[in-house]
């Protein structure tokens, strides 16, 4: 049987079943949204970039022994993941003060923080994503005090190795977003999921501090792909 609509339709990302009911198709669009979806644009290169970088991001991360839900790569743009159930908190980690931690608090953008902070924000396009703290998580039933110990503590492993990956490739990792999902074969596992590019996180260059992330096209700084390849072309040869 060949499926002609996706299992479901994303700002930048389609998901489609397999024969496998625990395996799916991830697909990376062109599409470029910013500011909870006001902002749209299209890029020719952008699926391939960010699915590319994200997969060597991934490969990283794995051989550090993270888990996530990466199967193998299909094509440009396609990746086979493990079907997984997202969890609704969006877990963010901030290195540097930008983006709406400047806007919260007045902060000028570039202040390094002592240590990293975490936030959560509930995933939710229709409110915006707020922010939320361990106690709405609790009281929502978002995920258990447990799993909540865990993402914090991936998120921080997340940004210690991922930190000294992009400092080798010349780039300050400034703050970045990740989700997390329950594998569906098996619910005791939570494994990233979701993707790791320059749509969710902040990497400015170390010598010139120019932004090469999706600030470019939220603040119309031109050259937002020439950016991303950027970064693939950085990541590629640390990688060699
Ligand atoms: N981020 C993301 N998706 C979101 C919200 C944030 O990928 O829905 C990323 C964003 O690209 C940045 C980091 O998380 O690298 C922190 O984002 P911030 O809270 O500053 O939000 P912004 O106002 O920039 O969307």
């Amino acid at each position: 049987m060949i499926c002609m609509e996706p299992l479901y339709e994303g700002k930048a990302k389609r998901l489609w079943a397999t024969e496998d009911p625990n395996v799916l198709r991830m697909e990376f669009k062109n599409d470029a949204t910013a500011y909870n979806g006001e902002k749209k644009a299209q890029f020719e290169s952008k699926g391939r970039l960010n699915n590319t970088i994200s997969n060597l991001i991934y490969g990283v991360l794995e051989k550090e022994g993270v888990p996530t839900h990466l199967i193998r790569n299909i094509d440009d743009t396609n990746v086979e993941v493990h079907k997984v159930e997202i969890l609704m908190v969006e877990v963010i980690v901030r290195n540097l003060s930008a983006g709406s931690f400047c806007k919260r608090t007045g902060m000028e953008e570039g202040i390094p923080f002592g240590q990293p902070i975490i936030e959560f924000s509930y995933k939710s396009d229709e409110l915006g994503d707020p922010l939320i703290n361990d106690d709405y998580i609790r009281e929502m039933k978002l995920a258990s005090a447990e799993d909540l110990a865990h993402l914090r503590g991936s998120a921080l492993k997340v940004n210690e190795i991922l930190g000294n990956f992009f400092a080798e490739c010349g780039l300050k990792l400034v703050d970045f977003k990740l989700e997390f999902g329950r594998l569906v074969k098996d619910p005791s596992q939570i494994v990233l999921a979701d993707e790791i590019s320059p749509d969710g996180c902040r990497l400015w260059d170390l010598n010139t501090g120019e932004k090469m992330d999706k600030d470019r096209f939220r603040r119309d700084l031109g050259n937002v792909m020439e950016a991303y390849e950027e970064v693939l072309q950085r990541v590629k040869a640390k990688l060699g």
